[in-house]
């Protein structure tokens, strides 16, 4: 009966709280791909600066692997990629016999693939509009879905970083019942500049450098609004970024034959999907390799969260920070993808606005916790998910 009343009780506070009180704020929170969490120590980050003085500064932890659409799909559900599916940038879709890819339109469109709900879809059924800029999974019909306001990764033309701020403006300038309480805005540098030159280079500082002025002009911007002062502002990213080397790779071909397997798909972790028969002799072949940690789909070390879903192989390969297991070496100077654990895997935020503490530093949190502290600030009922409120709650006011 107790338990009856709890629920009358919530059903009814959810239904006052419809379409969102009108002391809800707004919320924008934007990604900035690969921002590793000591990027502002390293080179001049005047406007990150200035939001970890004005709100909230904290180092948070990806979920595994530290790629992009895992982690911008762990940000959008709080779910672990083990549980929303999108286990890799690439996987062997073992049901359809294909490898999904981020990079192929075909499979990246299908919603099929994208398990949980984002929390545009949460904020939605319960009557909250929401904007969004080119975010991991916003342009796909997930549970037959949108945001309210996006934009297709296809479409033509692709925005500028000046264009997507533009846009997110209007969004935020529309009258009051068509305006969107959350935005999620997303950038791929400083990624691609990490990946070119390295985390510790030259250009990619200067990449960092004008991510962070292109804050500093968003955050200009929204302040100038009229309900400038009603409006939250995260700024925080998917994973870091590590040095690597093509003196740091382990061929896969010194120690596997192709014959022992069904299908061998991504790197960082790889999955291995072995001919039965053969999955002890590919263990033992690749446990004799350093650098590099092999298990059984079923012997993942808990902390890593994987090893459910059918699309990861039942063997994974995981090499070590700054090493490579592959057949073909990567020609760029930093990757990412490595444990969550590993301080160059983690992750940069700032947060600011009326619902965050001022001049606080947190003592860290991991990804999935976004969604229910976006949930919180929406005043949304959120689904079930991997993330825990109470892990991320006091960096709130
Ligand atoms: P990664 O290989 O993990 O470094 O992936 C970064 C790349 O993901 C970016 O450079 C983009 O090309 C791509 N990307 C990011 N967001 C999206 C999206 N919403 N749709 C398609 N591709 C994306
Ligand atoms: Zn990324
Ligand atoms: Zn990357």
């Amino acid at each position: 009966m107790q338990r009856f009343i709890t629920l009358a009780f919530s059903a009814l506070l959810l239904l006052s709280l419809n379409a969102a009180t009108p002391e809800t704020h707004y919320t924008v929170i934007v990604s900035l791909d690969g921002f590793r969490w000591d990027y502002p120590d390293m080179y001049k980050t005047p406007n990150l600066d200035r939001m970890a003085a004005d709100g909230v500064k904290a180092v948070m932890l990806p979920s595994y692997p530290a790629s992009t659409f895992p982690n911008h799909y762990t940000l959008a559900t709080g779910l672990v990629p083990d549980h929303h599916g999108i286990i890799n940038n690439t996987f062997w879709d073992v049901k359809n016999r294909r490898q999904y890819s981020m990079g192929d339109s075909a499979t990246r469109n299908n919603p099929e693939y994208y398990l949980g709900e984002p929390i545009w879809i949460t904020a939605q059924k319960q009557g909250v509009k929401t904007g969004n800029m080119y975010w991991v999974g916003s342009d796909i019909a997930i549970k037959k879905s949108h945001p309210t306001y996006y934009r297709p990764w296809n479409a033509k033309p692709f925005l500028t970083f000046e264009q997507r701020i533009d846009t997110v403006l209007t969004w935020l300038q529309k009258p009051e019942p068509e305006r969107p309480r959350l935005i999620m805005l997303y950038f791929e540098e400083p990624d691609g500049s990490g990946h070119h030159n390295g985390p510790c280079s030259l250009p990619t500082g200067a990449v960092v450098q004008h991510m962070d002025s292109l804050v500093g002009v968003l955050r200009k911007k929204i302040e100038a609004l009229p309900f400038g002062g009603d409006i939250n502002l995260i700024v925080t990213s998917d994973h870091g970024m590590t040095d690597i080397s093509p003196e740091r790779v382990v061929n896969i071909n010194d120690y596997v034959k192709p014959e022992w397997c069904e299908v061998i798909d991504g790197r960082t972790p790889t999955s291995i999907f072995s001919k039965p028969e053969y999955r002890d002799s590919i263990c033992n072949a690749l446990k004799k390799a350093a650098h590099i940690r092999v298990w059984k789909k079923e012997e993942i070390p808990a902390e890593l969260h994987y090893g459910s879903s059918d699309r990861i192989g039942d063997i994974v390969v995981a090499p070590e920070l700054g090493w490579q297991f592959t057949d073909v070496a990567r020609d760029t100077k930093g990757a990412h993808g490595y444990f969550p654990q590993s301080p160059d895997m983690q992750v940069m935020f700032r947060a600011i606005g009326p619902d965050f503490k001022r001049g606080y530093i947190s003592g860290g949190f991991v990804n999935v916790d976004i969604y229910p502290l976006l949930s919180h600030l929406l005043q949304i009922v959120p689904e079930k998910t991997d993330g825990r409120f109470e892990r991320i709650k006091d960096i709130l006011r």
